[in-house]
C-alpha cells in the first residue's frame, strides 16, 4: 500500500512538473512553484545580454557615437540597413533558448523571448512608432526537425508588443550556401540575389523593421534590404535575437 502511495505521489509529481514547470529550462533548478519565466536567476545573469550604446554598423555594444572595436578592425563600410539591434551573444543559454524556440516552439521559450523583447525595446531610442511594417526573413529551407517558421513567430510577437502590423513579403529565389562553410568573404558575397519580394503592398516612403533570429555576417539582412530600398523603401532596420561572433 505504502509503495504505491509513493508512486502516486511521485506520479502527481511529475504531472505537476508538466502542466507547472518549475524548473529553469537551462540548468534544471528549481525556481518556484508556478514561475512567471522558466529561467532562474544565475541563468538570466549570465545570458549575454547587448545594451547601449549601440555600434552604428553593428549594433554591437560601442563607445558612444563610435563604431565597435570588430567594425573598427574590418573597417566595415555604411551599409544598406539604416539601424541593427540585437538582444544577445549567441552562445549558451541564449543558444539554447532559441533553440528550443525554432525547434520545439516551445512556450515557455516564448515566454522568455517576448520579455526580454519587451526590455530590450527601451534601449531604442526612438520607439517604433514611426514602423509601417514588420518583415520577417523567410526562412532557409526547414530541417526535419523544426515544425514553424521561427522568424514568422518572432515578428508576430514584436507586432503585438508595437502595435505594427506583419507582412510577410520576402521569398527566398535560391538556397545559399551553409554560411559555416565559407571563408569570410565568400560569407558576405554569398546572398547576393537570394531575396525577392513575392507580393507587393507598396513599400514607396515606408519604413520597415526585418526579424531575424540570428545575425552572422549580415550579408543576408543587408540583401534584404538592397531588396526593399530599390522597391522603394525609405529605412529598413533589422532586429534579430541573437548576433554570433564571427
Ligand atoms: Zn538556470
Ligand atoms: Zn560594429
Amino acid at each position: 500500500m505504502q509503495a504505491l502511495m509513493n508512486k502516486a505521489v511521485s506520479i502527481s509529481q511529475i504531472l505537476g512538473g508538466i502542466v507547472y514547470p518549475r524548473h529553469c529550462f537551462y540548468c534544471e533548478r528549481f525556481i518556484s512553484l508556478q514561475p512567471a519565466l522558466r529561467i532562474c536567476s544565475t541563468c538570466q545573469s549570465s545570458l549575454q545580454l547587448n545594451a547601449p550604446p549601440f555600434c552604428q554598423r553593428c549594433g554591437r555594444t560601442a563607445p558612444q557615437d563610435a563604431l565597435c572595436v570588430s567594425c573598427e578592425e574590418w573597417q566595415t563600410p555604411p551599409g544598406t540597413l539604416d539601424h541593427t539591434y540585437f538582444l544577445f551573444t549567441y552562445q549558451g543559454i541564449a543558444r539554447q533558448l532559441i533553440y528550443e524556440f525554432k525547434i520545439n516552439e516551445a512556450e515557455y521559450s516564448k515566454s522568455i523571448i517576448r520579455h526580454y523583447l519587451e526590455g530590450f525595446l527601451n534601449h531604442i531610442p526612438n520607439p517604433w512608432d514611426h514602423i509601417d511594417y514588420i518583415i520577417p526573413l523567410p526562412p532557409h529551407k526547414k530541417t526535419r526537425l523544426q515544425k514553424n517558421d521561427m522568424n514568422t513567430t518572432l515578428a508576430r510577437i514584436l507586432g503585438a508588443l508595437i502595435q505594427r502590423p506583419v507582412r510577410p513579403i520576402l521569398k527566398r529565389t535560391r538556397t545559399i550556401a551553409k554560411q559555416t562553410a565559407l571563408s569570410r568573404f565568400e560569407r558576405l558575397s554569398n546572398p547576393k540575389g537570394s531575396l525577392a519580394i513575392a507580393r507587393s503592398v507598396g513599400l514607396a516612403g515606408k519604413r520597415l523593421v526585418l526579424v531575424d533570429d540570428v545575425i552572422t555576417t549580415g550579408a543576408t539582412s543587408e540583401e534584404a534590404a538592397h531588396v526593399l530600398k530599390e522597391a522603394g523603401a525609405k529605412q529598413v532596420n533589422i532586429l534579430a535575437l541573437a548576433r554570433g561572433e564571427i
